[in-house]
């Protein structure tokens, strides 16, 4: 049987060391504050906006929520964005997507300064991701690296396998996982043979959206399998992307949904509010 990867175990223990970090920075009168910006009604981006706030609060950032209703146009968002990017009170700038129809997700993540990208979707924070110079890094694929490095689970020359190429979690888990030298395979809705490629894997990272998709003919024995799915099932409950009842009979370690990487995204979105608050207060004083 699979030993369980516990998200909630390490981002309680990265929530904590937050908090003393923040305890600090307000001791010295530096309010890290991070401002989250929900525009109109999604239910699901309600929890997930909700769920930031009680983090931050739990940890002792400032949280500042801008809800804004479905109508608003792109011009008010984007003045609302540049409002916040000139104000020296607010360190990270959140907006919540997916936006309403008819406002450019990429107009609006583009104009948010990119020192206070604290999601790491800006162009700018993309393309050091690319060059493997950080500032900011995005928050799920950032988590997961944790939850590796927390087992000990070394990447470097490890066959990695991420099925899923999205801007948010693929692509940049699959930079990551280069940047510390595995050896990186990504598949997508076009991959032939999949299971061919995810059985190579010693690590496998499954980032699809469709529940239990990933079943144990599909791992190799021993593989560290983490599952970033949420799926929520007919029944109410939340189910993850890959099938963790047979899937664990398979993998050596693995990550349970709920409990796994999603406490770790909010845990690494709060570790960049501080980072970017430090950062600002650093460069106030140069
Ligand atoms: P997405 O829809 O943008 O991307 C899904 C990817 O899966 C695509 O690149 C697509 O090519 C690939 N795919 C679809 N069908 C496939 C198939 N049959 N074979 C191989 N690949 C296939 O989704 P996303 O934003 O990357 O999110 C993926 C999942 O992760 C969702 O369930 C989402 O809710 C979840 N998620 C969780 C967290 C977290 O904090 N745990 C954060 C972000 C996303």
């Amino acid at each position: 049987m699979a030993k369980i990867i516990d998200g909630k175990l390490v981002s309680a223990s990265i929530r904590a060391s937050v908090a003393d970090e923040v305890k600090a920075l307000r001791e010295n009168g530096i309010c890290p504050t991070l401002a989250v910006i929900l525009v109109g009604d999604d239910p699901a981006s309600a929890v997930y906006v909700r769920n930031k706030q009680k983090a931050c609060i739990e940890t002792g950032i400032e949280p500042i929520q801008i809800t804004l209703p479905k109508e608003t146009t792109e011009s008010e968002l984007l003045s609302k964005i540049d409002e916040l990017n000139r104000d020296s009170k607010i360190h990270g700038i959140l907006v919540q997507l997916p936006l309403p129809e008819h406002i450019s997700e990429e107009k609006v993540i583009s104009k948010i300064n990119p020192e206070k990208d604290v999601d790491a979707f800006t162009h700018e924070s993309v393309g050091r991701i690319v060059e493997g110079k950080y500032s900011f890094l995005p928050c799920t694929p950032a988590g997961i690296m944790k939850l590796l490095e927390y087992y000990e689970i070394d990447v470097a020359g490890k066959e990695c396998v991420v099925i899923g190429r999205s801007n948010i979690v693929g692509k940049p888990m699959a930079l990551l996982l280069l940047n510390a030298s595995g050896t990186v395979t990504v598949c997508h809705s076009k991959t032939k043979n999949l299971s061919e490629v995810t059985k190579r894997a010693d690590i496998l990272i499954v980032a699809v959206g469709k529940a239990k998709f990933v079943t144990a003919d599909m791992v190799k024995e021993g593989a560290v399998v983490v599952d970033v799915g949420i799926n929520r099932m007919p029944d109410g409950k939340l189910a993850g992307d890959v099938d963790f009842d047979s899937v664990s009979s398979v993998a050596s370690l693995l990550t349970p949904v709920p409990g796994g990487v999603g406490p770790m995204t909010i845990a690494m979105l709060m570790c960049n509010t501080v980072f970017a608050a430090k950062r600002a207060h650093n460069n106030k004083k140069a």
